[in-house]
């Protein structure tokens, strides 16, 4: 196999000793002679990935007891639907902190079907022009059901690392792309979601980490499928889950609790994405257009400043091993993802492309 660079937003890369040892297990778990893909969920074997795995999410996202996790599906864009159904009355309204493509995605989810989103436009420029989160616009109006915000917006890089004081209104959070890249206080949420897709494993599984209070208000007509309190009390085993993706969370947990947890990966992504960064800052070819406490560390967005060598960019890299660097087709430009499976190597090799294609077309 030739050495491949993986910069793709998601799926993207998972570590490479979790890619192996799910290759090793494929066609025989744990000596039961059958594999993941062909067990019922309902078997000891699976039970056993299904307990530990949540338990692991706890310990390493050290999350409350008063606090449900629930592996369901549907992506990130099922629970902007669901999260509507769940928590907010027909009569009621709810607050988006919007500051990028997801969070504007579920806004309109939400204000288009189910009843009023009230919009409150969290970017600003900064006085160097770059885009800045504006925490001062994150105001909750009076009888909101939740307020909602998405920590780290996967298409524009922008990462919002202070949360803003919604008082008793509960705070609800997208961490498709952030969850377990640094230590979070789960006290503060209401409600978390993630897609796996982005950090955790393979697509086709999303978690819920839902404070119990707010279980049990969902809408009459809330499918069973949707509504988090059915999913909880049937241990998310209320239809057949993604068996597989769920055993990829498992061995992804695995990888992170043995490198040393959350903490552990935060040192290594603020490593990771000061190094790229600090290049881009200090190279007069490629441009940061976010301001830099707003970057995120997992999804770095560039752009080339002359912006017609883009295809030649992106092809050349691609000659080299160095893959999915184009942005967000919402956006254009470039976006390398540097999850926690990405070893600082990667941005090494990054940077030194980077270098040698300016000094090529300087
Ligand atoms: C990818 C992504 C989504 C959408 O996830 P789907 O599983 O494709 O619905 C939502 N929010 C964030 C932050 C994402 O990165």
């Amino acid at each position: 196999m030739t050495k491949v660079w993986n910069y793709f937003a998601g799926p993207c890369m998972l570590p490479v000793e979790v890619m192996k040892q799910a290759q090793e297990e494929f066609r025989d778990y744990n000596g039961t002679g059958i594999g993941i893909v062909e067990m019922s969920h309902r078997s000891a074997e699976f039970d056993a990935i299904a307990k530990e795995s949540e338990a692991l999410l706890r310990e390493l996202l050290d999350i409350p007891s008063n606090y449900k996790v629930i592996f369901e599906q549907g992506g990130g864009r099922g629970q902007f639907a669901a999260i509507p159904l769940n928590l907010l009355p027909e009569d009621g309204h709810a607050d988006y902190f919007v500051t990028g493509h997801w969070s504007r995605c579920a806004y309109k989810e939400c204000n288009e079907h189910f009843g009023k989103a009230i919009l409150h436009e969290c970017t600003d420029l900064d006085a160097n022009g770059q885009f800045t989160v504006d925490y001062s616009k994150m105001k909750v109006t009076p009888g909101a059901s939740y307020a909602y915000m998405c920590l780290n917006e996967t298409v524009n890089g922008i990462e919002s690392f202070t949360l803003p004081d919604t008082g008793d209104v509960p705070l609800i959070v997208d961490m498709s792309s952030d969850i377990m890249t640094r230590p979070i206080d789960v006290s503060k949420f209401g409600a978390i979601i993630f897609g796996l897709q982005k950090n955790v494993g393979p697509a086709g599984m999303t978690i819920t980490i839902v404070r119990e209070d707010l279980l049990g208000k969902a809408r009459k007509y809330t499918p069973s499928i949707m509504n988090w309190d059915n999913l909880a009390k049937f241990d998310s085993m209320f239809n057949t889950p993604c068996t597989f993706s769920w055993y990829m969370a498992y061995l992804n947990f695995k990888w992170i609790k043995s490198l040393g947890g959350v903490a552990e990966l935060e040192k290594r992504n603020i490593a990771k994405s000061k190094m790229l960064y600090d290049y881009i800052d200090n190279s007069d070819f490629y441009i940061s257009k976010i301001s830099p406490k707003d970057r995120s560390r997992v999804n770095c967005v560039f752009t080339l400043k002359d912006e017609s060598l883009n295809d030649e960019f992106i092809k050349t890299a691609k000659a080299q091993g160095l893959i999915g660097l184009k942005g967000h087709k919402v956006l254009g430009g470039m976006r390398a993802s540097i999850y926690n499976a990405m070893p600082i190597e990667g941005v090494e090799v990054l940077v030194k492309y980077m270098q040698e294609f300016a000094a090529k077309h300087s």
